[in-house]
């Protein structure tokens, strides 16, 4: 049995990262980016107005004062207007400022007579302008090589007139699970058996991570009938099998996979849950084993496998975001494993959810972070700790 960090750093030290690949602004969301990006343009591009109303010169705006209003500003076009002393410009949100104009006075804050404006507010130079370059810089970077591209990222990207973007490589990867009590969703239940949750479970964990799910395939515990699966496999660069991961006489990956030339690199590790962890690697692919039960096949992947997803996608965070929270009970990890709790947090506070057992697939459910405590580690009501959202 290895440790847990002894274990991640094995697994990262054999992930490589994957070939880049171009792709349009859309796709790319959830991928991260295989290069610096910088600023083609100022962002705002031009001096323009923030609000609908009137361009002026602050100097010529006591309160009462009467202005002539001698054009009018759309946004979209730029009419090359010249603001003189004693004229406004009409201008709407968005509109290039006009030359001469140092202000925007709101139409709120103006009487509008025929060809006049008179003036009802307090002006001063620089009111209601954006100028250019006050949020970004050209040439500022926008984008880090290895940065997510969420929503915000995205629309960035194309305020700067890219509509395609370099990200890291695509990660194929085929989950098979195992058991002789597996059935499908929509299928009608036999004595003993129960419905195989696990594949769901993972496909939507490979997914968030950014990953494809190119196969899911369900075996038998049956030498025969894992060895098929792990076939129509290969060509995957992630295999990830759960359940049979054991030392029962149906736990069957193991000497499956050795029978067909995988190399083993991990066996056991000291974390709880998910102690049948494995990690190898057969032909190309790199296989990690995942044991039967939910909770353990959840924290295994965040563990373990998410990383090695993520290294493989270019990213340069592998770890799962982080909250600090104040623990509402006691808990204490007496195992000589880390233990993580599930377990929920909000409002800064984090509370372990239901049976913090293996199988407990509704109290996971209902969890939003876990809490790793150290072998023998001891928290109190009220300390603070860091948890990991997932
Ligand atoms: P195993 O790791 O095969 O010993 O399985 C441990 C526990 O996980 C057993 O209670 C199995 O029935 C359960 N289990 C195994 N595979 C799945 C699966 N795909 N979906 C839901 N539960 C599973
Ligand atoms: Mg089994």
């Amino acid at each position: 049995m290895i440790s847990e960090s002894d274990a991640r750093a094995k697994i990262l030290e054999t992930v490589r990262p994957l070939p880049s690949r171009q792709l349009s602004i859309l796709s790319a969301l959830g991928q991260f980016a295989a290069r610096d990006y910088f600023a083609r343009f100022p962002l705002p591009m031009f001096d323009n107005s923030a609000m609908d109303g009137y361009a002026v010169i602050a100097a010529d705006c006591r309160k009462g004062a009467r202005l002539r209003v001698v054009g009018e500003q759309p946004a979209g076009t730029d009419r090359k207007l010249y603001v003189a002393k004693g004229n406004v410009v009409r201008i709407f949100t968005g509109a290039s400022m006009p030359a001469g104009a140092d202000a925007v006075v709101m139409q709120e804050d103006v009487t509008r007579l025929e060809d006049e404006i008179v003036i009802n507010a307090e002006v001063e130079a620089g009111d209601f302008i954006r100028q250019r370059g006050c949020d970004l810089g050209e040439g500022q970077r926008i984008l880090a090589a290895g940065e997510g591209i969420a929503a915000a990222t995205a629309a960035l990207l194309v305020s700067q007139g890219f509509d395609e973007i370099g990200v890291g490589g695509e990660v194929p990867v085929a989950i098979i699970s195992t058991g002789d009590e597996l059935a499908n969703p929509g299928e009608k239940l036999q004595p003993g058996q129960i419905y195989d949750s696990n594949s769901t479970l993972l496909q939507a964990l490979v997914q968030r991570a950014g990953a494809v799910v190119a196969s899911k395939l369900q075996c038998r515990d049956e030498a025969d009938s894992l060895r098929k699966a792990f076939e129509g496999s290969s060509g995957n660069e992630i295999v990830i099998v759960t359940g049979g991961v054991s030392v029962g006489a149906h736990d069957l990956v193991q000497g499956t996979l050795r029978n067909l030339g995988a190399k083993i690199d991990i066996w056991r590790v000291a974390i709880k849950p998910g102690k049948p962890f494995l990690f190898g690697q057969l032909g190309n692919s790199l296989v990690f084993g995942l044991p039967g039960n939910p909770v353990s096949a959840f924290v295994t992947f965040l563990q373990f496998v998410r990383p090695a997803v993520l290294k493989m996608m270019g990213a340069a965070d592998l770890q799962l975001p982080k909250a600090s929270a104040r623990l509402t009970v006691d808990l204490n990890n007496e195992s000589d494993r880390a233990h993580y709790f599930r377990g929920r947090t909000g409002r800064g506070h984090f509370t372990p959810i239901g049976r913090q057992e293996s199988h407990a697939l509704f109290g996971l459910s209902q969890s939003n972070a876990l809490l790793r405590l150290g072998p023998g580690e001891m928290r109190k009501r009220d300390d603070l700790v860091e948890v990991e959202l997932c």
